[in-house]
């Protein structure tokens, strides 16, 4: 059975990179009818916060990305980490190193001095315990193989190849008997039997070093699939300067989780040229053989322009409740005739928005009373000329059915008996109406109003 995991952690917030490798273990296993998992990586106890790992909870439910399973809390698994180092210590595929801070940092700067990466020189390897300083407190490192090479069939990246000898032999549990990222993330995948590792391309360094690890334990290997990170426009690697970076921010602005998460797979992931997909054709198209291996760049107006298109498809009443949320945030209550009307005329309004922040501004005005905020333009059609015009409009519509076709029939004979074009009349109405000078057609929004709302707006102006 295909297990895949999310595996982030919780040190700051979630990232659409990540949100990214999530939707794609997410889709792998489900296209595969296996099972998607979440693990909370926060050993770092200094940089892990509650507050983020409730971000990535929240982050995921939003994105529909919810894991099979509780989140697995690494720091828990704490004492398994450190039996399995202890485990590899015995079966003498590790070794203690008593090498003290100053003989670390004096290779560092050797290292430094050669212009290379520091690497451990192995002193400890083959040494006789016996001979330890006291007082220092061991690590425990991995008797790494120095001959032969480490080879990765890498799912995305292809045949990927480095030599033993290029690796160091890497701390597994620290002189303070903590476990190593790396090792910890090696025991946790294996026993959670996780068959294939989705993750960022960062990591792809990272996992010859695990794959040391899995070998000397001679555990079964994962299948690995490194994706390319997201950049920004400029194809410098994506940060807060390119625009919004983090999943809530996108949230605040008014993206579906839907037109996200379509972005985000369309970024970096193709199957010919289907641009919209629904989440069961994505379950269904889904493979990692359409993961290019280009680092892709992120397209805020693509982005927008598909978050239009959700917009459109999305259900008015599920609309109707982000923007009953918004307004409510911007401190205008919405009573049983404002979520009436702003039903009624959803269809008008999301035609128009890019977005939910959007939306909510445009329905605004069906929420608020008499007398409503003018915004300047909306004044300004208010000339006393049109005032007197509107007076005379109230009667004739007032005697109408206030159905769309009931109004637009009144106001096409009003405005011929005026001698004004349709719009002449419409565009003050449409600004006694709403308070400002767009809004869907003047038909639609008398509709939506209502007689009575629509004509105490009136009454009020004239
Ligand atoms: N915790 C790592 C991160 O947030 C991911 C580790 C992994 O996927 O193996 O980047």
């Amino acid at each position: 059975k295909i297990r895949t995991r999310f595996a982030p952690s919780p040190t700051g917030l979630l990232h659409i990179g990540g949100a990214r490798t999530a939707l794609f273990n997410y889709l792998f296993a489900r296209h595969h009818g296996g099972e998607f998992l979440l693990r909370i990586e926060d050993t770092d106890k200094a940089r892990s916060t509650q507050e983020a790992v409730q971000v990535i909870l929240d982050g995921l439910e939003w994105l529909g990305l919810n894991a099979d399973a509780p989140p697995v809390y690494q720091s828990t698994r704490e004492a398994r980490h450190v039996e399995v180092a202890l485990e590899l210590l015995a079966q003498g595929r590790a070794y203690k190193c008593y090498c003290t801070a100053e003989e670390l940092q004096a290779m560092r700067e050797q290292a430094a001095a050669e212009k290379r990466p520091p690497r451990y020189d192995g002193r400890w390897r083959d040494r006789d315990p016996a001979e330890a300083p006291a007082g220092v407190k061991p690590a425990i490192r991995l008797k790494a193989p120095r001959e032969g090479e480490v080879v990765l069939q890498d799912l995305v990246q292809g045949t990927v190849k480095v030599q033993n000898a290029e690796m160091d032999d890497m701390i597994i549990l620290r002189s303070d008997g903590t476990p190593t990222y790396l090792h910890a993330v090696v025991v946790d995948d294996h026993d959670m039997d996780i068959t294939h590792v989705i993750r960022g391309d960062d990591h792809l360094t990272n996992t010859f070093r695990q794959i040391q690890i899995y070998d000397a334990m001679g555990w079964e290997k994962p299948q690995f699939a490194h994706i390319p990170l997201i950049h920004g426009a400029d194809g410098a690697k994506l940060s807060k300067r390119h625009g919004a970076v983090s999943i809530l921010e996108f949230r605040e602005e008014g993206f579906l989780p839907e037109a996200l998460c379509n972005y985000l797979l369309r970024l970096g992931w193709g199957h010919g040229d289907a641009e919209f997909l629904t989440r069961a054709e994505q379950v269904e198209l889904f493979t990692l053989e359409g993961v290019g291996r280009a680092a892709s760049r992120m397209d805020y107006a693509k982005l927008t322009h598909l978050n239009g298109v959700w917009l459109r498809g999305a259900d008015d009443a599920r609309l109707r409740e982000d923007v009953v949320m918004r307004l409510a945030k911007a401190g205008i209550v919405v009573d049983a005739a404002a979520m009436g009307r702003i039903l009624r005329l959803m269809p008008g309004l999301k035609e128009r928005a890019k977005n939910l922040a959007d939306l909510a501004v445009s329905a605004a005005f069906l929420a608020r009373g008499v007398p409503l905020p003018f915004e300047p333009k909306a004044l300004a059609l208010l000339t006393d000329e049109a005032k007197a015009m509107l007076g005379r409009l109230i009667p004739v519509l007032a005697a109408t059915d206030f159905s769309a076709a009931g109004v637009d029939a009144a106001l096409r004979g009003f405005a011929e008996a005026e001698g004004r074009k349709l719009g002449q009349v419409a565009q003050p109405l449409r600004a006694a109406l709403t308070g400002s000078t767009m809004s869907p057609g003047i038909d639609a929004t008398l509709e939506a109003l209502g007689a009575e709302e629509s004509l105490a707006r009136l009454r009020a102006v004239v």
